[in-house]
């Protein structure tokens, strides 16, 4: 593991990407040359043809060819055991975060391709079936595309419905039948990792590879209006041999979900590229508008939805990089990330149609127009919430650690940053996805003591404490457990005390500005009074606890005027005119 934290260091000074004067956290020149060629592919398209082809629907032929010439997938996606003698390839969680990033900086739907193509893999790599993964890996070299054939139309997050079987002919081979809704790239994917039953009495699950070639594969339309294909396919009588198959029984079962936890942890990243794209133009746009003779960036309330939706754009990056740390250190022993993936993935998409909604209030009729990447930002930001789970699977998820983690913290060793040129092959063997309620965590509270001189990670603390005790004297009883409505605002708040705790940590690696950190948690105290305020109101609410939640809501950030101005100055007003798409 890499000790050496400069790489963050050096990009955490500049907090949004800016692609012509890119700064990768890669030390490696192959995973640099990836970042860089992919600039220049966009940069030379320019903004007119990126967003003709984003309105128009067209699907991203030239994008799919440049991937393959350039080995990109090849290089990201392909562990090092399978990829012969390319010295760039490797499965890296952070360098995958950083490309998904860049991507959707230009436009989710070229994220999705990716996206759905690890997806595709997961249960590719995951599996035992040695030919498939050598396959996979010579399709990948020849710059294929893959997909993840898991989603029913009628079955939702409800894959114990799964329809789609798998009928023994009694020679050994198995005809395929069923079909699939939302399957992204299942226009083009050479392999799709489809999810099955047996149909042998067993019910077991499989996973079994198709091939949008064969003619039992029925490509039925794309779903959406949209360049991406997320495609309705069924299968007819599709002929399978033991060979196609990945994995069956629990192996399959875990192999969904194992998953899924590597894709919910690459959303996060597509929903900052989005943002910091659509951030560059609403403030080069607003800080140029004069009205009634004076510039709108000096309107106090349109400086407060910047700030506010940068302070949100940097507290995105600084979560999703420290997950990223513990995500790759993870192994059958220290399994934290369980709670930090989806964490991420429900709190980062979010944030970030916050900070389109702030941005948009500001910039107004221009976040219409068709020839800013905005409107496009506008129309895909509240996607990535709802994919790999939806905000209530992941809030109900996490809800499963909140009483380990506020009440029987563990040792564990202190996980260094990592941005080492190593496999995260522990993605690809997490065991089984069942016993979440005994994966412990180091105790939040160091961090947060570590900052306390900051007032506003101070305040934050008061409220904490109140919540935990909240939890110990006053928590839901079976029917408010039971009851989402109640139950969700009070997983919301526990993700605020994992989102801030990372931040901290991320803060300290850096050595991020604590004026910046100060002003952060202003935010972060007001985000945990708003939830403390949807318990309150809930009708099920009894009153010791309304009086923790009023405590809670009571409580206000503190003020530093100064701090502010500084902030704004230093940091959020210089993005006016710092960077521009070639045309
Ligand atoms: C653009 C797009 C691309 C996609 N790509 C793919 C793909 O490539 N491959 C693939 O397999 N799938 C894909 N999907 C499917 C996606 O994963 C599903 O949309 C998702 O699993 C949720 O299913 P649903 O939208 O039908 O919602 P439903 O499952 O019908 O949910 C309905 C409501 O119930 C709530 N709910 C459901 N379960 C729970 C629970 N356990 N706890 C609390 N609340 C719950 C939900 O939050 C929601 O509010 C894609 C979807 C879209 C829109």
């Amino acid at each position: 593991m890499n000790m050496d934290n400069t790489k963050g260091k050096e990009r955490g000074m500049n907090f949004l990407i800016q692609p012509k004067k890119y700064k990768s956290l890669m030390a490696d020149e192959g995973s640099r040359a990836i970042m860089d060629k992919t600039i220049a592919f966009f940069e030379a398209m320019g903004k007119e043809r990126l967003l003709e082809d984003f309105h128009k629907k067209t699907w991203y032929r030239e994008f799919v060819e440049f991937i393959g010439r350039e080995q990109i997938f090849a290089k990201l996606l392909t562990p090092k055991e399978y990829a012969g003698d390319d010295p760039d390839a490797r499965w890296d969680t952070a360098r995958n975060n950083e490309y998904s990033e860049l991507l959707a900086f230009y436009g989710l739907g070229y994220w999705y391709c990716f996206q759905v193509s690890i997806l595709g893999l997961g249960p590719i790599w995951m599996s035992p079936n040695e030919k498939e993964k050598q396959r996979a890996a010579r399709l990948l070299k020849e710059g294929a595309i893959f997909a993840f054939g898991l989603s029913e139309r009628d079955h939702g997050a409800d894959i114990y419905s799964t329809e789609t079987t798998l009928t023994p002919k009694g020679d050994g081979t198995y005809l395929a039948n069923g079909e699939k809704y939302y399957i992204g790239n299942g226009n083009e994917a050479e392999m799709v990792s489809t999810l099955g039953k047996v149909d042998d009495g067993t019910g077991d699950y499989t996973f079994f590879v198709t091939n949008f070639r064969h003619k039992a594969y029925e490509l039925k339309k794309n779903v959406v209006s949209h360049q991406q294909y997320v495609s309705n396919f069924a299968l007819h009588d599709y002929p399978i041999t033991e060979e196609d198959i990945l994995s069956r029984g629990q192996h399959a079962w875990d192999s969904v979900l194992n998953t899924v936890n590597i894709g919910k942890f690459n959303i996060g990243p597509a929903s900052i590229g989005i943002t910091e794209h659509c951030f560059y133009e609403a403030i080069t746009h607003a800080s140029n508008r004069v009205l009634y003779g004076a510039y709108v960036t000096d309107m106090p309330h349109v400086r407060k939805n910047f700030m506010d939706a940068w302070l949100r754009l940097v507290a995105m990056k600084m979560y999703q990089r420290r997950a990223t740390d513990y995500f790759r250190g993870a192994n059958e022993n220290d399994r934290r990330y369980l709670l930090y993936n989806p964490t991420s993935k429900m709190k980062v998409t979010l944030q970030s149609e916050d900070i389109i909604n702030l941005l948009w209030d500001v910039i107004a009729a221009k976040g219409f127009e068709k020839d800013t990447y905005f409107f496009t930002g506008t129309s895909e930001v509240r996607g990535p919430s709802k994919l790999e789970g939806t905000v209530h699977v992941n809030v109900q998820l996490i809800r499963k650690f909140m009483r380990n983690y506020f009440f029987n913290p563990a040792e564990y060793a202190p996980v260094a940053p990592d941005f080492s040129l190593n496999d995260d092959l522990f993605v690809f063997n997490q065991g089984p996805a069942r016993g979440l309620g005994k994966v412990r965590f180091h105790d939040y509270r160091p961090v947060f003591d570590a900052f306390r001189d900051l007032p506003n990670v101070a305040t934050f603390i008061e409220q904490i404490d109140i919540f935990k005790e909240l939890l110990e004297k006053a928590g839901p009883d079976e029917a408010q457990d039971r009851d989402p409505s109640w139950s969700l605002p009070l997983g919301e708040m526990f993700s605020i005390v994992v989102y801030g705790q990372l931040i901290l940590e991320q803060a300290q690696l850096d050595g991020t500005d604590p004026a910046i950190i100060n002003q952060v948690f202003d935010f972060m105290v007001r985000d945990f009074a708003h939830f403390a305020l949807q318990i309150y109101g809930n009708h099920s609410s009894r009153d010791e606890q309304r009086e923790y939640c009023s405590r809670i809501m009571l409580i206000k950030a503190v003020p530093d005027t100064e701090q502010y101005n500084a902030v704004w100055n230093k940091y959020v007003s210089v993005l006016d005119g710092e960077y521009e798409m070639n045309k």
